[in-house]
């Protein structure tokens, strides 16, 4: 019998004028963006919580502390990749993703495609395995913040190679993050740390 586990993320932000909006990887055309000390992408954040959770790995907040300036705008990408990383070492694979997000505007439904598409590959998956579904806050009075609910499928990968060949990808995107880490590195003057978790579930990213 195959061993699998599930996860469940979730995660909020409010909406602030004059940054950009960044959802599901996508920049997207909007006069208000999501306040956060990362890009605020809620629903990278709520699927990168959902990785961490099916394999108990702590959440978003440990592994990227409030306050570090490496994290400042960073791209919810590097989470993402986090993610993968600690499922790959618990030696799991994703079989699907499922998202609800939960926002006034914009709407989802034109882009959700693209999203999906992000989002698949983000996680080198296909895009038949990832799901983003979207509601309209409606009795919350919540039209000022995007909220967003994710769960995931892992499943035991029991093929040593195979889980070989997902540490290479996972390493092969890894170079985004050496890029940024470095851009971050020059302009806050910080020196390149490896990323180890804290376990201080405060979450500001
Ligand atoms: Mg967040």
């Amino acid at each position: 019998m195959t061993d699998t586990r599930i996860g469940f993320g979730f995660d909020s932000h409010e909406f602030k004028p004059g940054v950009p909006l960044h959802i599901g990887g996508l920049k997207l055309d909007h006069p208000e963006g999501l306040a956060g000390h990362s890009d605020g992408d809620v629903l990278l954040h709520a699927i990168t919580d959902a990785l961490l959770g099916a394999v108990a790995a702590g959440d978003i907040g440990s592994f990227f502390p409030p306050g570090d300036p490496r994290w400042k705008n960073a791209d919810s990408a590097i989470f993402l990749n986090l993610a993968m990383e600690e499922l790959q070492n618990a030696g799991y694979r994703i079989v699907n993703i499922d998202t609800t997000l939960v926002l006034a505007a914009p709407k989802i439904a034109p882009i959700a495609g693209e999203m999906r598409a992000r989002i698949a590959d983000l996680l080198c998956i296909g895009i038949d395995r990832v799901s983003v579904k979207a509601k309209t806050p409606e009795g919350l009075s919540l039209d000022h913040v995007a909220q967003c609910h994710a769960v995931a499928l892992v499943e035991r990968v029991t093929d040593p190679d195979e889980l070989k060949s997902m540490s290479a990808v996972i390493e092969s995107q890894r170079q985004l993050e050496d890029v940024v880490e470095d851009l971050l590195s020059s302009v806050h003057g910080v020196p390149k740390k490896r990323i180890a978790p804290v376990y201080d579930t405060e979450d500001i990213t």
